[in-house]
């Protein structure tokens, strides 16, 4: 919030019009450094637009988004007009808050003033108290009678407990963290009883003059109750009544039920303020840097208007009420930020889908200012705003035959024997008398969960995947080292609590804190959290909770913790299956490095799965299902044995040259993003490396690296590779890879932008200081007899002759400076005008590399990332086969070459195509080499070439994937 001082009020300006009124602020600006005086032209510009006059005598003058380059700093100047100013039709104006905003700092206080324009009593202090203090106290909200705040932060949903005794406790440390200081008594607070206002609704209510009234909640269920809510207010006089009313009007419209399963925050807290709104809803992200001000907020009004119904909007991501979007001060109240989500509801009529459809349009178009992109990962629809709600619903058992839909954690199939582990119930009483006895019984659990890690670390040491293990059990102890879940727990022992009770409740409320986070890698560290909580609780209870299972099965849990993924034997477990969990836990990186296939997320429903049932489990395709016969199982032990062979034969002939069997060699080569990776590659068959995605390097740097820095790291991948291909791609970044020290315009559709070789024309010293870098490293590296540089330089992005010529003369600058290396020169071909004018390029260079993966988002308009668009753009369509075919063609008249480098290379048909069409070099992520290779040394070229000529008459993709070898 913005810092207002007694010179930024000034009670009496004198002004007699609206004229004068804006002049007076912007020289009250300039004085005080915030704008240059050009900016006044903004302001009268902004009020030729629309009128700032936001109600009841107030108007928030501000300049137009194009003289917000003339603010040096953000800033508010408040001009009182004792007498009254004529604003615009009629309306008069007593205190004009002007604003000078570089960003969306005074959002706040916008928010403020919307609620003062609410309240007659508060505009009219505004308008006429003597003192600047007081203006400003009234402005920044101080001056307000005080309200019961309830915050989404302080709102838990799904939490699992044991007792309602560890809901209250954890409201009780939910507030102690929102408003911290010695005041409250939070000890005392713990011990009091609540009213308890139905079965499974609980309030507990505590009167505090000191600290400003607030509420904390969790929902929760029990082994006794399957959903329940606990809530508890700090408050005083009679602040709370309000609150207390809305909660007897649930209970008398019989809405308790909805509020104690409230599925997520977002739900609970509409509950709580009473404000869920019926009829239909859409929501939409904003897509402005500045977020939701008055200007587009006007618009909106003027939308909503147009359409002639009741439209309430709330902020997901806000902390406010929904209002009525006919108002811009309300609209403006709701400090909705850049990507903050907006719910529309409007009530059911036989138009409402055209009236939600027509705001978000224009919401998307961005209400008269400019839209920007909103990041990709973040979700629009608000169900997937949170963890996936955790509620305690009885599931039904899958049924034999039926797919279960899950993630691939690690890959890998496995066929066996189920073995369901029920979540494991530790029994513990809450209260203990003796408090010594419990820290030091609470201190020695720890340390011996301590030294278990410790110990493992040591085993899991000598084993080959021991890095990440011993990575995470690392980042384990450092979770038991931390003050925060230590201190806190000790705090709750002296108020007769047990050790037991003390830590759970202490290690839940940091794991849903976690959860809670929007950052959906930041939020999977919860489950760390309850990996380590469960291991002391375990010790404390003395309970076992490893399965002692010695059959081979396959393991169905709730959640896998990383911590016991090192004590599985992948004999006995043939696999792992799990209700919740996410790709990147710690435990699936475990799991992956220790070849366990493991599949998670596939809901509470896996836990039903009968216990002599038999499982298939397909990671590699994401599903599992029971299996309905034996037929079933002998067919899966059938696939899974061809897979397995497939593999294991590939790997055994991985250094094997990719030869057909009619003697054609090809060049199978890798993939790879920095020199660390090479060594593995090479490991696992590659020829050399066909992509070097140099923009990988630039990114691991706050700021461009240095040509030494480049050299060093270029000249480690040569001497690794030691006279095999190297093919640098030089920088590619913009679009998809933005580079956050290069200033990039924001661009409507950054993927037809600004991006690859139109950058490096752009900034051409930096793509020199990239090639002096390279050729200084290869000359280097041929000093050296036996490591004679195989180098290759390639330029992304290219679409046209005229900026091949440029980059190639740029490139013969920097060798004049630096002569005495030979190395080759090409392109890569990504954009169909590059592949259809290859014989315009071939003459000038040396070697052209597919990339199919952009190749395909351009020739067939769809976004390469698309939700749903992408699983239709095939490579493997004749389109892209026809391009690549053109390109080889012109290749071949020039004594060039090519290869691919997308993801087509390494795709099982569409590799042997690809040499059927006479690629050359094949380049892929390292993993996949070792298949890839093997797959090319079993059919002929003659039959390559057969299926590619195929392939390119096919009608479709679908087509070109029912091809085999064999059949030709
Ligand atoms: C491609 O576009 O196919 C390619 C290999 O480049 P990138 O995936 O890095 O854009
Ligand atoms: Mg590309």
């Amino acid at each position: 919030m913005l810092e207002l001082s007694k010179q930024d009020v000034e009670l009496d300006a004198p002004c007699t019009n609206k004229e004068e009124a804006l002049g007076f602020i912007v020289s009250r600006m300039v004085d005080g450094g915030l704008v240059q005086p050009d900016y006044l032209a903004g302001m009268v510009e902004r009020e030729s637009q629309t009128s700032t006059y936001l109600g009841n005598g107030i108007a928030i003058p501000h300049g137009t988004p194009e003289t917000r380059d003339m603010v040096k700093q953000t800033g508010i100047k408040v001009a009182r007009f004792p007498k009254g100013l004529d604003w615009s039709n009629g309306q008069t104006v007593y205190t004009a808050v002007g604003i000078a905003a570089k960003s969306d700092e005074h959002l706040g206080i916008l928010k403020k003033l919307t609620h003062i324009i609410s309240s007659d009593e508060l505009s009219k202090r505004l308008h006429t108290t003597s003192s600047p203090d007081e203006v400003i106290a009234i402005l920044k909200g101080e001056a307000d009678a005080p309200t019961l705040s309830i915050h989404l932060p302080n709102l838990r949903t799904g939490m699992k407990l044991a007792f309602s005794d560890e809901a209250r406790a954890l409201t009780v440390s939910i507030l102690r963290k929102a408003s911290p200081g010695p005041q409250i008594n939070w000890g005392a607070m713990i011990l009091l009883q609540p009213l308890q206002l139905a079965d499974n609704l609980w309030l507990l209510c505590t009167l505090d003059d000191v600290h400003p009234p607030m509420l904390a909640a969790v929902q929760f269920h029990s082994p006794d109750l399957p959903n329940a809510l606990f809530i508890t207010l700090i408050t005083r006089g009679n602040v709370h009544k309000p609150f207390m009313d809305q909660l007897m009007a649930l209970r008398h419209s019989g809405l308790i039920d909805k509020l104690t399963s409230a599925p997520d925050p977002q739900t609970l807290y509409r509950l709580l303020k009473g404000v869920h709104a019926e009829g239909k809803t859409a929501t939409c992200r904003i897509p402005l840097p500045h977020g939701l001000h008055a200007r587009p907020a006007a618009q909106l009004v003027e939308l909503v208007n147009s359409l002639g119904v009741d439209v309430l909007v709330e902020n997901l991501d806000g902390d406010g009420d929904p209002v009525k979007a006919n108002s811009i001060a309300r609209l403006i109240s709701l400090g909705a930020c850049f990507g903050h989500r907006l719910r529309f509801s409007i009530a059911d009529n036989p138009h409402v889908q055209n009236q939600l459809d027509s705001l978000l349009r224009e919401v998307a178009k961005g209400l008269g200012d400019e839209p920007t992109p909103l990041p990709d990962d973040l979700p629009v629809d608000d169900s997937q705003s949170t963890q996936p709600a955790q509620q305690h619903r009885p599931t039904a058992a899958p049924k034999p035959g039926e797919k279960i839909k899950g993630l691939c954690g690690a890959p890998g199939m496995a066929v066996g024997s189920v073995f369901v582990q029920q979540e494991v119930t530790y029994n513990y009483q809450e209260q203990a008398t003796n408090p010594a006895e419990q820290r030091q019984r609470l201190e020695d659990a720890i340390a011996t969960v301590r030294a278990r890690i410790r110990e493992r670390i040591k085993v899991t040491g000598t084993q080959a995947s021991s890095n990440e293990a011993k990575l995470i059990a690392g980042m384990h102890l450092a979770l038991l080292d931390d003050p925060s879940l230590i201190d806190d727990a000790q705090e709750l022992i002296p108020l007769n609590k047990s050790a037991e009770w003390a830590w759970h409740t202490t290690y839940e409320q940091l794991a849903s804190q976690q959860e809670n986070n929007p950052d959906k890698l930041l939020a999977e560290r919860a489950a760390d959290f309850r990996d380590v909580g469960s291991q002391v609780l375990s010790v404390l209870t003395g309970t076992d909770n490893e399965s002692n299972e010695s059959a081979p099965h396959i393991l169905v849990c709730h959640e896998l913790p990383a911590s016991k993924v090192p004590m599985l034997d992948p004999a006995i477990t043939l696999a792992v299956v799990t209700a919740v969990g996410g790709v990147t836990s710690h435990a699936a990186i475990l799991a992956r490095s220790a070849g366990i296939p493991l599949l998670v997320g596939c809901g509470e429903q896996v836990l039903q799965i009968p216990a002599d049932s038999r499982l298939i489990v397909n990671c590699d395709d994401q599903y599992t299902l029971i299996a309905d016969s034996e037929d079933a199982v002998q067919q899966a032990l059938a696939e899974k044995q061809t897979r397995e062979e497939a593999i294991r034969v590939a790997h055994d002939n991985r250094m094997k040259p990719a030869i057909t069997t009619d003697g054609v060699q090809l060049e199978v080569v890798a993939n790879v993003t920095n020199s660390s990776q090479i060594q593995k590659a090479l490991d696992l068959g590659a020829e050399g490396v066909g992509l070097y995605r140099s923009e990988f390097v630039y990114m691991e740097f706050g700021r461009e690296p240095t040509v030494e820095q480049q050299v060093t790291e270029y000249g480690q991948a040569l001497s690794l590779l030691q006279g095999r291909p190297f093919v640098v791609r030089t920088l590619d970044v913009g679009g998809d890879k933005p580079l956050p020290y290069l200033p990039m315009e924001t661009e409507e559709n950054p993927f037809l932008g600004i991006r690859g070789a139109r950058l490096s024309r752009l900034y051409p010293d930096m793509l020199k200081r990239q090639l002096e870098a390279l050729i200084k490293s290869g000359l280097a590296a041929d000093k050296d007899e036996n490591n004679k540089p195989n180098l290759k330089i390639m330029f992304p992005m290219i679409c046209d002759i005229h900026e091949w010529r440029e980059l190639k003369q740029m490139t013969a600058d920097v060798v004049n400076d630096h002569t005495g290396l030979s190395f080759e020169l090409g392109m890569m071909v990504e954009i169909p005008s590059a592949a259809l004018m290859s014989d315009i390029f071939a003459p000038e260079l040396d070697f052209f590399s597919v990339g199919t993966n952009d190749l395909t988002q351009y020739t067939m308009a769809i976004d390469r990332g698309h939700p749903t668009l992408s699983a239709m753009a095939d490579p493997i369509h004749p389109s892209i086969l026809r391009q690549i075919k053109m390109t080889v063609d012109s290749a071949d008249s020039h004594n060039g070459w090519v290869g691919v480098c997308g993801e087509l290379a390494a795709d099982p048909v569409g590799s042997i195509i690809l040499a059927g069409l006479g690629v050359k070099e094949l380049s892929m992520s390292v993993k996949a080499i070792p298949l890839t290779k093997s797959r090319l040394r079993e059919v002929s070229m003659k039959q390559a070439q057969a299926m590619a000529e195929a392939a390119l008459y096919a009608e479709s993709a679908q087509a070109v994937r029912a091809l085999k070898p064999e059949d030709f």
